[in-house]
């Protein structure tokens, strides 16, 4: 059969309409042209490229952008948004702890790279440091909840690195210790107050 025929056919082949033996000669006919075959494929929307993308899909796309722009917000490898989430369960789980940690038992470090701010937070060896936060838009809080001793000499090490912002709408760290709150605005300490 020739294509043009075999194309004539389709709708009612794809319908189930036409003769077992034109079926035959169709299914003959695809198995050897590959431009029927993609042709067939149009119609009954086997391929790939046709088929519109689902709701679901479309929402797995949202899911992963904003997880993209989350994880730019972040530093220190997928570590920092991995101790975040230990420490809300932890801030459950451990309500005697909760805010024991003075100021000076963390070592702060900040300061800007490129067009970047950042800070990190140090433990003293053998600790390994729980908080929780909040972020939105440009601003950050954390509490820093409990270190807690794991033995060792490793310090425990976590931070946030972020674009700088302008003077009005700057990159803002607000950290709560037990006894003192510090500002950080584009990677500079502003303000540091006692509780
Ligand atoms: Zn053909």
């Amino acid at each position: 059969m020739k294509c043009e025929m075999i194309r004539d056919l389709m709708p009612l082949y794809i319908d189930g309409l036409t003769s077992e033996e034109s079926n035959r000669e169709i299914e003959k006919h695809l198995k050897s042209c590959k431009e029927c075959r993609k042709y067939y494929q149009e119609m009954t929307g086997e391929i790939g490229e046709a088929v519109p993308i689902s709701e679901e899909e479309l929402q797995d796309v949202e899911l992963i952008k904003k997880m993209k722009k989350k994880k730019r917000r972040r530093i220190l490898g997928g570590m920092a948004g991995f101790v975040l989430a230990i420490a809300v369960i932890v801030a459950f789980m451990l309500p005697k702890v909760y805010s024991q940690v003075k100021f000076e038992d963390i070592s702060l470090k900040s300061g800007t790279r490129g067009n970047k701010a950042y800070i990190k937070l140090e433990t003293k060896p053998g600790y390994e440091i729980y908080f929780s936060g909040t972020t939105k838009e440009n601003e950050t809080y954390l509490k820093v909840l409990s270190v807690r001793k794991v033995g060792g000499t490793e310090k425990d090490q976590t931070g946030w690195e972020d674009e700088i912002g302008t003077k009005e709408n700057p990159c803002k760290w607000t950290i709560e210790f037990k006894d003192k709150i510090v500002v950080f605005e584009n990677g500079e300490l502003v303000e540091q107050k006692d509780k």
